[in-house]
């Protein structure tokens, strides 16, 4: 990673997800420190976390953030916290989600560190309560799963929803940002290009659903089989909570229809 002063990381070694590289935990901070996200709750990561901050001349953890709430980013959170006294915030979406948080945070909230100031960004799609924080003196922007540094995020409905993640992408380029530091793999040196192409991506997606409609397939599994018919048994069902996510975008705009398992072109299609 590119050195910014007073931010280090401590990535997980959790296998992660399909084909996702382990969490990045963020610390930030002098010598009082914030962590952005901790994926596991094991002794190793802790310890890893905390040798990783000690070795750098940090002092203590003051507080820790999450990005959202699934278990690969707030898994070890309670155990850190626990483990050093540091308070723990959680989106307010999200208050009690994982018990014992000491305070929330909302959208366009400011966060100061002990070396710098984070602003909230709500970034609904991947998760409801998914945050991104943003740096507005460096420009950097810490992406969680909104963004990652390789691979697309995954949609996952009910909770995930495409409409909202393709608006949160859209949000982020009102921002001016130099980096992007994702929850996984390495830091995105063209910020608005990979907004970009995340954005188009999901176009393409979408095009290629309603072009799966009109070709007679209408089931989530055969319209997947079209779109992902190179990915691999286990990224097939990823390639399913996809499609399913474009598809319940597609009905709630009055262009497609649903009839049980079955998707129909609607009239304005
Ligand atoms: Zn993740």
């Amino acid at each position: 990673m590119e050195a910014l002063e007073h931010i280090r990381h401590f990535t997980a070694a959790n296998p992660g997800m399909m084909t996702l590289t382990g969490t990045n935990q963020y610390l930030l901070g002098r010598e009082e420190i914030t962590v952005i996200d901790v994926a596991l709750p094991g002794e190793e990561n802790i310890d890893g976390i905390l040798e990783q901050i000690e070795r750098t001349g940090g002092k203590r953890i003051e507080k820790i953030l999450l990005t959202h709430t699934h278990r690969d980013h707030c898994g070890g959170a309670v155990a850190l916290k626990q483990r050093t006294g540091a308070k723990l915030g959680i989106c307010a979406l999200r208050a009690g989600y994982l018990g014992g948080e000491d305070f929330t945070y909302k959208s366009g909230e400011s966060i100061p560190y002990d070396g710098g100031e984070l602003t909230v960004v709500h970034t609904p799609g991947h998760e409801s309560g998914h945050c991104c924080f943003y740096e507005s003196s460096r420009q950097i922007l810490f992406t969680g799963d909104h963004i990652l540094g390789q691979g697309t995020t995954v949609i996952p409905p009910p909770d995930g929803d495409m409409a909202l993640y393709i608006q949160s992408l859209e949000k982020l380029l009102d921002l001016k940002i130099r980096l992007l530091l994702p929850g996984h793999g390495p830091v995105i040196h063209d910020p608005y290009g990979k907004i970009r192409e995340y954005i188009d991506h999901r176009w393409l997606r979408e095009r290629e659903v309603l072009d799966s409609l009109r070709g007679g397939r209408n089931t989530i599994p055969a319209i997947a089989a079209r779109i992902y018919a190179d990915l691999s048994a286990p990224l097939q069902s990823v390639g399913r909570l996809s499609v399913e996510a474009h598809l319940i975008k597609l009905v709630r705009e009055g262009r497609v229809v649903r009839d049980g398992e079955r998707y129909l072109l609607g009239g304005k299609e």
